[in-house]
């Protein structure tokens, strides 16, 4: 029974604020940043704004509304699921010996990609800025404008929060697992169950959520978290480095971006990760050219 995909390493998606991903909170912030910090520095914005601008449109995926994105509200807050979200997921979780791991797999990236982007859109309506959730072929991003009363360090709370939302998901996976274990429901290591076919499926397919979601919340939101732009981490490093040094603080965190891009690119060939690496190599080379959009402009 070719288990690989049950419990193989799948290829994280993006899952940033716009953007990317998502890509920064809402497609106009730095203007505002700007304005805000009383600045006119052209260097500060419009690299950065232009790339907002098209945030819906990035080298990694579309994400402009169709006829048939799924478009719901929960908690009060706007929701659109691209319908390449869905496919995409769909690849990514193929199974062709039972497609019901692939059904569950698409409902744990659906279920924590949502609860990633609503950890930062809940901190951005806290701070009065209301947002929107979008899932697409690469993950998702919450977007809002902010109004007033933005700051760096409300910026950077927005950003973590999705990641920190994914890690508080971890924790309830983790306990669940424990529970159902100590309830002897599950066994002490119930990934086994996975190469058992002669095991209850229902235990099977328990074993295979419990893994897939413990796998995405944590190393999804760790992968989210290093500082490649437009990830949560390269934002974050962006906010950081703007508000220290205004003059070069995005040049800087660019490059910051595209050497930890290129160089987690080169580890993930050098281990035949493909897709990742190709993945990576993609935002070092979009760091690249913002680098190039503000050297000539
Ligand atoms: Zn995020």
């Amino acid at each position: 029974m070719d288990t690989v995909s049950r419990t193989g390493i799948i290829q994280p998606p993006f899952m940033n604020l716009k953007i990317a991903t998502g890509l920064s909170q809402g497609c106009d912030r730095p203007a505002n940043r700007a304005s805000l910090m009383g600045e006119t520095d052209r260097r500060q914005a419009p690299p950065v704004a232009a790339a907002e601008k098209s945030q819906n449109q990035t080298m990694l995926g579309n994400a402009s509304p169709t006829p048939y994105d799924l478009r719901f509200s929960l908690l009060g807050i706007p929701v659109r699921v691209h319908p390449l979200f869905w496919l995409f997921s769909a690849v990514m979780g193929w199974d062709p010996d039972d497609l019901n791991y692939m059904l569950l797999w698409i409902v744990c990236v659906f279920v924590s990609i949502l609860v990633h982007e609503f950890g930062h859109a809940l901190t951005a309506r806290y701070f009065g800025w209301p947002p929107k959730v979008v899932l697409y072929s690469f993950g998702g991003f919450a977007s809002f404008t902010p109004t007033w009363g933005y700051t760096t360090t409300r910026s950077i709370l927005v950003l973590l929060a999705g990641p920190g939302a994914g890690f508080v998901l971890f924790g309830v996976v983790w306990c669940v697992k424990q529970l159902l274990i100590q309830q002897r429901v599950l066994p002490e290591h119930p990934e086994m169950l996975l190469w058992d076919s002669a095991s209850p499926t229902g235990l099977r397919y328990t074993a295979f959520v419990l893994r897939q979601m413990a796998f995405i919340n944590l190393w999804w939101g760790l992968v989210n978290l290093l500082p490649v732009f437009p990830l949560d981490g390269g934002q974050v490093a962006r906010e950081l480095l703007t508000h220290l040094r205004p003059r070069d603080g995005l040049d800087i965190s660019l490059k910051l971006s595209l050497l930890v891009g290129a160089g987690v690119s080169a580890y993930c060939f050098m281990h035949k990760d493909t897709w990742p690496g190709v993945l990576f190599g993609v935002l070092a080379f979009e760091s690249f050219q913002h680098l190039q959009e503000m050297r000539y402009r």
